[in-house]
């Protein structure tokens, strides 16, 4: 092999005399090419080229010189023979060696499974708090209070965190997952109130609908996750909060189907209730399906299969038949729009070879969006893409047009035509509802009995997080419950008390200079970051509000200035997205006061806004938006936006691969889009 390595650098100079074919260069062994050569030095002694090329080919190593040579008296036939023999060797010993360590590995696979079973009982004594076993009464209503509960002495890490401050955490969604996977074990006594014991991949989920995924694939059991902060979980709904005594309210009903109400006690609270679907006063909407949990997915997939089948039946109408296989989705969003996406691709790739393929011919996919193009939030080239995508695919897209009802067999809107008001129907076999987001009912009742909480949608916090309106550091709202507030102009006079206390002023009746500006508008940075991209051209700014050419902003100019400023400003999108990084946001302020709280009460320190004290304002960085569309997905990542085919989706695929929760997801993902590809979408409906 060394001598083949040396000679093959010099075949060009062996070419360029003549003496090395192209075929020799590539396959022939570095026996034939070492008697070509030398045969050739015999015949020309006058090539120096050649000389020094052989003097490569033959140093360094005499080794190889003497396997030349003994390999040399062989004929060619029988070398060419042995290449093949050798060829054939190491295929033998390729597959021999995969065999082996597949083997292996299948072996090493069933020892560890065999560690996995206990033979022996594990049942020990385990001390419990009589506390938890029967927890006191108390609080406005009466009820037991949770303060202990029976996980408490279950590790090392519960038994040193029943001291901590107590943190507990509404909800197991985005918001809440990407708080516990940043939060300091050992920090805080955490527990987790939440109906649903699994974190929820919806990114993914439209996909679930139709069997490209399985509904498994998409969830993660949250218990593993609260593992790591030595945390516990109650499976149960919180209904109410008394913020007096800090105590939450949660409901769960029990074995024998009675509702049981308890408290159980926080320092802080962090509410992550996510949000429902908004019926926008729609009557009828109890005939409509909608895609938010898992257990939604699930319908939704029966209810698809189900029709069809229904629609192969011999007693079946034609006209039932044109019904059943209607679908219709109101709402032209990013949900709404995958679903008929993923819904498309079930009929086209999959049903036309499992039925009757008469069905495809009936079968009518509609997309009801009440603006003027469906994604209305992504740029518009890329919603005229993915309008182009479904056009050539045959789903019918109907803009301005807004549903007025929902019958049992029928979806009545009204759509805009020439300028007046249409009243028209579809015949529908199927309808998705998903038409936006309105508030849950724990936070209805949270923010009816706060201060300063007047948004219909969301709870309102501060640029830290904090809830309006409740005691200060006690309690924090993140996700698609919550809304951060924009008031900037509102805060004017706490941007100037510093510079009116340094110059002994009435904060209204202060004239800022540039750089006192330059100060003010750095404030306003830190406690709204949001704002920091309006701030960038402080001199254009200084002198546009300078209304009276002084040379000095007064109370009046700041104010507009900064009213400007807040009409700019939007309401962060309800995205996972958005959960996620408040998630960590917290998560990582949270560890941070923990760090700091002993300290500060050890030397008795009253430390005031103890969030603003040791961690900056949450800042939201919009990093893109994505959508699939059939076989094709679009990125809008502000500048660059761009829409694609298969590839496309394949980078769409990549992204949310490598966002899902764990290993385990991330390998059932895989296995489901293999299964895909090689068996197709799973049809059957449980
Ligand atoms: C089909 C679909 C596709 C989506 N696709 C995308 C996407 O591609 N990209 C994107 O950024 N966003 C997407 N979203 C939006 C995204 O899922 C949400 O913005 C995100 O889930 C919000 O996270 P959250 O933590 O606020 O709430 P959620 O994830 O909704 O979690 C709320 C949690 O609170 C629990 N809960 C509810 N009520 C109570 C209560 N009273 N007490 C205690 N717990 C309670 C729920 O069981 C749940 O565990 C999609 C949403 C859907 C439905």
């Amino acid at each position: 092999m060394s001598a083949v390595l040396r000679c093959r650098p010099d075949g060009p100079a062996l070419k360029r005399i003549g003496l090395l074919s192209n075929r020799s260069l590539t396959s022939r062994t570095p026996v034939s090419a070492g008697i070509a050569a030398r045969r050739a030095l015999h015949s020309s002694h006058r090539r120096p080229e050649l000389s020094r090329c052989l003097a490569r080919c033959q140093s360094p190593n005499t080794a190889s010189l003497v396997r030349f040579k003994s390999e040399a008296a062989q004929p060619p036939q029988a070398v060419r023979r042995s290449s093949a023999l050798s060829f054939l060797y190491k295929g033998f010993a390729y597959c021999g060696f995969f065999i082996f360590s597949s083997g292996v590995a299948v072996l090493a696979f069933f020892v560890y499974d065999a560690t996995t079973y206990r033979e022996e009982p594990s049942a020990e004594d385990i001390p419990v708090s009589e506390l938890a076993l029967n927890p006191p009464r108390g609080g406005p209503k009466n009820l037991p209070i949770a303060e202990v509960l029976i996980g408490e002495h279950d590790s090392e890490g519960m038994i040193e965190a029943r001291d901590k401050p107590r943190l507990v955490i509404l909800g197991t969604g985005w918001g809440s997952v990407a708080l516990l996977k940043h939060l300091t074990p050992g920090d805080y006594h955490v527990t987790v109130v939440s109906p649903t014991n699994y974190f929820l991949f919806t990114p993914m989920l439209p996909s679930a609908t139709v069997g490209t995924l399985g509904l498994r694939s998409l969830v993660e059991p949250v218990r593993r996750i609260i593992q790591r902060v030595h945390g516990h979980f109650l499976k149960a709904e919180a209904v109410d909060v008394e913020f007096s005594e800090k105590l939450v309210e949660v409901s769960q009903v029990d074995a024998n189907g009675n509702k049981q109400n308890f408290y159980l006690p926080y320092d802080k609270l962090v509410v992550g209730v996510g949000c429902k679907t908004n019926p926008h006063g729609v009557k009828g909407l109890e005939h409509c399906n909608f895609l938010k949990t898992i257990d939604d997915a699930r319908q939704i997939k029966n209810q698809v299969l189900e029709n069809m089948e229904l629609a192969c039946l011999p007693t079946t109408s034609d006209e039932e038949r044109k019904r059943l296989l209607s679908f219709v989705i109101c709402g032209g969003g990013p949900t709404g729009v995958e679903f008929a996406a993923e819904l498309f691709d079930l009929l086209n790739e999959d049903l036309l070879y499992s039925f009757p393929r008469i069905l495809r011919n009936e079968i009518s996919v509609h997309i009801v969006q009440s603006r003027s193009h469906i994604l209305n939030t992504y740029d518009e080239a890329l919603s005229k893409f993915a309008e182009a995508r479904f056009d050539r695919d045959g789903v019918d897209v109907l803009t301005n047009a807004r549903v007025k009802e929902i019958q049992e067999d029928k979806v009545l809107f009204t759509q805009v035509e020439d300028g007046k008001k249409v009243l028209k129907e579809i015949p529908m076999g199927f309808c998705l509802w998903s038409t936006g987001v309105s508030r849950s009912d724990l936070c209805k009742t949270l923010s009816d009995k706060l201060d300063g909480q007047n948004n219909k949608h969301a709870l309102v916090t501060d640029s830290h997080l904090r809830v309006l309106g409740s005691p200060l550091g006690d309690i924090y709202a993140i996700g698609d419950c919550s809304t951060v507030q924009n008031n900037v102009a509102d805060h004017v006079v706490s941007f100037l008390r510093t510079i009116a206390w340094q110059k002994g002023k009435d904060p209204q009746k202060l004239h800022l200079t540039f750089r006192e500006w330059r100060e003010v508008a750095n404030r306003v940075k830190k406690r709204f970051p949001q704002a920091s991209s309006h701030l960038r051209r402080l001199d254009k700014l200084f002198e546009q509000y300078d209304k009276d050419q002084s040379g000095t902003l007064d109370f009046g100019e700041l104010s507009e200035l900064l009213h400007q400023i807040d009409t700019k400003l939007t309401s962060l999108p309800a995205t996972a997205q958005r959960a996620n990084q408040q998630g960590e946001y917290l998560g990582r302020k949270l560890s941070k006061i923990a760090a700091a709280l002993p300290g500060l009460r050890a030397n008795e320190i009253d430390y005031g806004d103890l969030d603003d004290a040791v961690y900056k304002a949450f800042n939201y960085r919009h990093l893109g938006s994505l959508a699939y569309i059939s076989n094709a997905a679009i990125f809008d990542f502000g500048g660059l936006n761009f829409g694609g085919g298969v590839l496309a989706m394949y980078l769409w695929r990549s992204v949310y691969f490598a966002q899902s929760v764990s290993f385990r997801t991330r390998c059932m993902l895989a296995m489901d889009w293999a299964k895909r590809a090689l068996f197709g979408r799973d049809l059957m409906s449980f």
